[in-house]
């Protein structure tokens, strides 16, 4: 857990421009825009109540996809809780820095196993839209080889982003989950 008492800190990362502001803005406040501003670093905090552990505190972190930023993202790995590593599906690019982001993850946590929550953003997009990264595929190598959950999303039709944080609050051991 991350300082406060009864707080989770969820961290996104990824490559810039992959849709990981918009999926906290669906998530949080049900809405798309389809203009892009660059974050650099954006910490959304709520609060919400389980049936079985009450008032939590939820940290939810917003990343720049750049390089120029290095010790910010070690930071923000060494306190997190879990980790959603977004790419969008239509930037193979993307899922190669996912796969850098992974590494770097997990040499810093010392080779232990990480809560790692694999996102396929622009989940609407068709093959004839720019589609290049099917899921069936990217589901293999991050359930089959990295032992990691894998969800696809969409922003744009808010389709499965509740997913997204769902499988995020799985991961992290303790006793509150979105219903
Ligand atoms: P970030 O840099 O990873 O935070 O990316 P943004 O959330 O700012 O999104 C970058 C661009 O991708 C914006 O122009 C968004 O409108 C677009 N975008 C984000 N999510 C989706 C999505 O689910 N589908 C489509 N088609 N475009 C999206």
């Amino acid at each position: 857990m991350s300082g406060r008492p009864n707080t989770v800190r969820l961290v996104l990362l990824g490559a810039a421009g992959v849709g990981k502001s918009a999926l906290i803005r669906r998530f949080l406040h049900n809405r798309f825009e389809l203009k892009y501003t660059r974050t650099v670093e954006e910490l959304h905090v709520l609060e919400y109540h389980t049936a079985g552990s009450g008032k939590m505190h939820l940290e939810i972190l917003d990343t720049s996809g750049s390089y120029s930023f290095p010790a910010m993202r070690e930071l923000s790995i060494r306190h997190s809780d879990a980790f959603a590593l977004v790419y969008a599906v239509d930037d193979p690019g993307s899922f190669e820095e996912v796969r850098r982001l992974r590494d770097e993850i997990l040499e810093l946590r010392g080779g232990k196993r990480a809560p790692i929550t694999v996102v396929g953003s622009k989940g609407d997009l068709t093959e004839t839209e720019g589609r290049v990264l099917l899921a069936g595929d990217v589901m293999a190598t991050v359930e089959g080889e990295w032992d990691a959950n894998f969800v696809e999303a969409s922003a744009r039709t808010g389709g499965n982003t509740v997913g997204v944080f769902r499988a995020l609050l799985q991961q992290v051991d303790l006793p509150h989950r979105l219903s």
